[in-house]
């Protein structure tokens, strides 16, 4: 049986789907805070999906939906890095602790394999690009990047002092079908608001890498069965980038809308904690013989034609 934390959720809910695909059994652990029911309401009544509702910062919850597992999916996190701006105390519990939570469970139920969903922010504002894993040292510029890497630590130190294995994954961008965050989903949103005009933070040439969940779980799958370290660690991403800009015109052009105005805020970045520029080196990924199906912009407007049927416009 897997756990996967976070498994009601936009990545989560995909990867859920992938294990099954392969035949195993799958326990969620979500508190649907962000999570959603119906992403994974086609597992119904098949036995192959249980759903634990609890909160990660229980600990005595997730003892007991540790029992039986055999390798950990750790996704359940506070997804939105904005956040951090106004309350500081989300990302050090829903991301540090909540990790905390995870492994100390893990030992005290002798689990001893744990997969993580860790981002590029860890990286900060990286003046090596595209960035290699072997960056440092790595200075993250928001709270959420904080806890990534807090819990990256925890889990290598929890591998070194009890033993185990760890595939530590840093996602860049993932977009893709079931998004409930991120700048793609705002842009519909606004657009739905107002079809005349949309509002562009920062000066849209904000440039980052985009990966499909479909290839993120892939991915995550994948380095479970071939990566040879004890705790493994890999950029996740396709190699390119795309700007703010682009994604802009991309959901315009998919809208269908005339004469809608792009307008830009100004500024080289979305918030205070953003990193404008993201480029992820994966030839790592690439040399176990993984390849994305889609680049940053196919993702894009893949996941623009997908949010636009489920959000409508
Ligand atoms: P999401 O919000 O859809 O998924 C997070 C899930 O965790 C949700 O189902 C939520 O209900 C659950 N959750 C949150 N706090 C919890 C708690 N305390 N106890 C139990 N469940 C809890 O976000 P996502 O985009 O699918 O992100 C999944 C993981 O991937 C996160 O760890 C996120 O930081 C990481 N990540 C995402 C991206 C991206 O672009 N989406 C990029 C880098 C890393």
């Amino acid at each position: 049986m897997e756990l996967v934390t976070g498994g009601a959720g936009f990545i989560g809910s995909h990867l859920v789907d992938s294990l099954v695909s392969k035949g195993l059994k799958v326990r969620v652990l979500d508190n649907f805070s962000s999570g959603r029911q119906e992403f994974l309401e086609h597992h119904d009544g098949t036995n192959n999906v249980e759903i634990v509702i609890a909160d990660l910062l229980d600990l005595d919850a997730v003892k007991s939906a540790m029992k039986g597992i055999e390798t950990v999916h750790h996704l359940a996190a506070n997804p939105d890095i904005r956040l951090g701006t106004e309350i500081t105390n989300t990302d050090l519990q829903q991301g540090t602790i909540a990790t905390y939570n995870v492994l100390e469970a893990m030992r005290h139920n002798n689990v001893k394999r744990i997969s993580f969903a860790s981002s590029s922010a860890i990286y900060g504002e990286a003046s090596v690009m595209p960035t290699p894993e072997t960056y440092g040292p790595v200075l993250p510029i928001s709270l959420y990047g904080a806890s990534k890497l807090a819990s990256e630590a925890l889990i290598s130190s929890w591998c070194g002092t009890f033993g185990g294995e760890a595939w530590i994954n840093r996602f860049a961008n993932i977009v893709g079908p079931r998004g409930t965050h991120g700048v793609i989903f705002d842009f519909i949103h606004k657009l739905k608001k107002d079809p005349n005009r949309l509002e562009v933070l920062g000066n849209g040439l904000q440039e980052k890498s985009y990966m499909s969940a479909e290839d993120c779980v892939r991915a995550m799958v994948h380095l479970i069965d071939n990566a040879e370290e004890k705790v493994s660690l890999y950029n996740l991403g396709t190699g390119d980038t795309c700007s703010v800009r682009r994604i802009a015109e991309i959901v315009v052009e998919e809208s269908g809308l005339d004469n809608v105005s792009i307008e830009y805020t100004g500024g080289d970045r979305g918030w205070a904690g953003d990193v404008p520029k993201t480029s992820l080196d994966v030839e790592y990924l690439f040399s176990t013989n993984f390849k994305p199906k889609m680049q940053s912009e196919d993702a894009i407007r893949y996941t623009v034609k997908e949010l636009i049927k489920e959000i409508g416009l």
